[in-house]
């Protein structure tokens, strides 16, 4: 027996039947990314169904040299959970450790399994009158260990954080098979180095997130979306310091898309409609939401917040939700755009954050020149005003073949747009991660100094360099660091 074909039987054997399979139908859907911009090859796909399980797997792939890639509900959107095409690497799925509470609604607390999916999670902390603070419009397949992995984002970063503010505890399984536990949360501790902030946003580099201890919030007892059209996005960016100083902490949300954007949802989805009569060049979803303490004024505070928006000319027209269906209907066009924009055609997508007084006057210089540079492209920009983090898209012209215009135009003009974003202070990856989508522009574009830290600090855990190689860490030392 040959040593792959040893490794493939010893494999099976650890994990049983049920969690390896190199089956092709039940493969071949998770080997490409959500957009569609990468397809890999693997040579199984392993679902362990526990840490032990899964230690057991890693210390046999450590033995072998056998790569694991991990993957949670393959929503990332920087092919970060996607084999490379060789066939060698392990497809490590998390999506059987979906254990989710008990809630504890005393403590705030809840601890689930790395393939929880954020849907899942939501409603099991609203059954035991709890939320969870981090939602995105992949939340019906991301997972819990994904959405770590990744330190996603999402819309309700303004007021809560991103998913790093989340966290804990952590339980991760380690290049060696060592189970690292820290699920038991403590809000004071300063034994050594925060190594459960070493592993969120590694994207599977430095270990396997099997299990997490995440933080609640009491239930909202109300909640009001506004959907609101303001001539550029400078006023938009007055609007969201006008609803901090009118509602302050109630201000949960504030997104931004453009008219084109919003046109584009409303032919994906064709019951959908525009919740304004009239056609504005921006337009702003707000949030704003209150406890039971605070509900019973929470309409007349958000309309007071308007009426003087109105007056202050921020707003040129606007609707309120006047029930938690409409709240919902709101929020699906805004959620929508991602799945609206793929099944359009090809788009280099760049996920980018600049400090958040800028982001207007970048939008408004980066759109013409990038437009102008690349004749027959559209540049959009929508997203997360509030936290300085827009999804910057550049959509190909009419007519090109989808792959050789991402591997041509695509590319250079992510160059261009991830320059500007360096000299504007910001960054190319605000919240989805590098993935091998951006490693490359990680490399020439990333602070020499950080990325031989993060060299050293893999090449520590990771010696082998078994866990999702050719992800995230950029290979090749930097010049002025040998
Ligand atoms: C419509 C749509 C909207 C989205 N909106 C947002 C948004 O607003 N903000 C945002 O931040 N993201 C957004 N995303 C992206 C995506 O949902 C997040 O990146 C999410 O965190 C990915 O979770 P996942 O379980 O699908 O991870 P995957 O895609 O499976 O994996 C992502 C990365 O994490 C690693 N990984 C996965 N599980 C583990 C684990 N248990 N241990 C170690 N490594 C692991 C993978 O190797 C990979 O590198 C959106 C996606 C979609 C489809």
């Amino acid at each position: 027996m040959d040593d792959a074909a040893d490794f493939l039987a010893q494999a099976a054997a650890t994990l049983g039947e049920r969690a390896f399979t190199r089956d092709p139908e039940l493969v071949d859907p998770w080997l490409t990314d959500w957009r569609g911009r990468f397809t890999g090859a693997a040579l199984g796909l392993a679902s362990p169904s526990s840490p032990q399980q899964l230690s057991a797997l890693v210390k046999l792939c450590a033995a072998h040299g056998v790569a694991l890639v991990p993957q949670g509900g393959n929503s990332g959107m920087s092919g970060g959970a996607t084999p490379d095409t060789s066939g060698h690497q392990l497809l490590l799925s998390l999506r059987r450790m979906d254990a989710i509470g008990p809630v504890d609604a005393e403590g705030r607390k809840v601890t689930c399994g790395a393939g929880a999916i954020l849907q899942h999670l939501h409603e099991a902390a609203e059954a035991a009158g709890m939320r969870f603070p981090l939602t995105l419009g992949g939340k019906g397949s991301a997972t819990v260990g994904g959405l770590i992995s990744t330190n996603a984002g999402g819309t309700q970063v303004l007021r809560h954080g991103s998913m790093r503010a989340q966290v804990m505890g952590i339980e991760a399984v380690l290049a060696d098979g060592a189970v690292f536990s820290q699920l038991v949360p403590l809000k004071k501790d300063n034994r050594g180095f925060d190594l459960k902030q070493l592993l969120i946003g590694s994207e599977g580099t430095l270990g396997i997130i099997t299990a997490a201890t995440l933080r609640l919030l009491p239930a909202l007892a109300d909640r009001i979306v506004v959907w609101a059209g303001v001539p550029s996005l400078q006023v938009a960016r007055a609007l969201l310091l006008h609803c901090e100083r009118a509602v302050g902490d109630a201000l949960e949300g504030f997104e931004v898309l453009p008219q084109s954007c919003l046109e584009k949802v409303l032919t994906h989805l064709p019951s959908a409609r525009a919740p304004l009569a009239e056609v504005h060049p921006w337009h702003v979803l707000i949030e704003v939401v209150a406890d039971a303490s605070a509900a019973a004024t929470l309409r007349d505070r958000t309309e007071a917040m308007l009426a003087s928006a109105f007056e202050a000319g921020l707003v040129e027209d606007a609707a309120m939700s006047a029930s938690e269906a409409q709240a919902e209907a709101f929020w699906l066009l805004r959620d929508s755009i991602a799945p609206a924009e793929r099944a359009q055609g090809p788009a280099v997508q760049h996920d980018i954050s600049v400090p958040v007084e800028k982001m207007p006057d970048f939008v408004t210089a980066a759109v013409p020149q990038i437009e102008a540079a690349w004749p027959g492209t559209r540049a959009v920009a929508f997203g997360h005003l509030g936290d300085g983090n827009v999804h910057f898209h550049v959509i190909a012209p009419p007519g090109v073949v989808p792959a050789a215009w991402q591997e041509g135009d695509g590319k250079a003009i992510s160059r261009q747009v991830h320059d500007m974003v360096t000299a504007w202070g910001g960054s190319i990856s605000a919240e989805h991660g590098i993935g091998q989508l951006k490693r490359d522009e990680l490399g020439r574009l990333g602070d020499p100094v950080a990325i031989a830290l993060m060299q050293r600090i893999k090449h520590a855990l990771d010696p082998q360099g078994l866990l999702n190689p050719g992800k995230l860490v950029p290979l090749a030392p930097s010049p002025s660091n040998p």
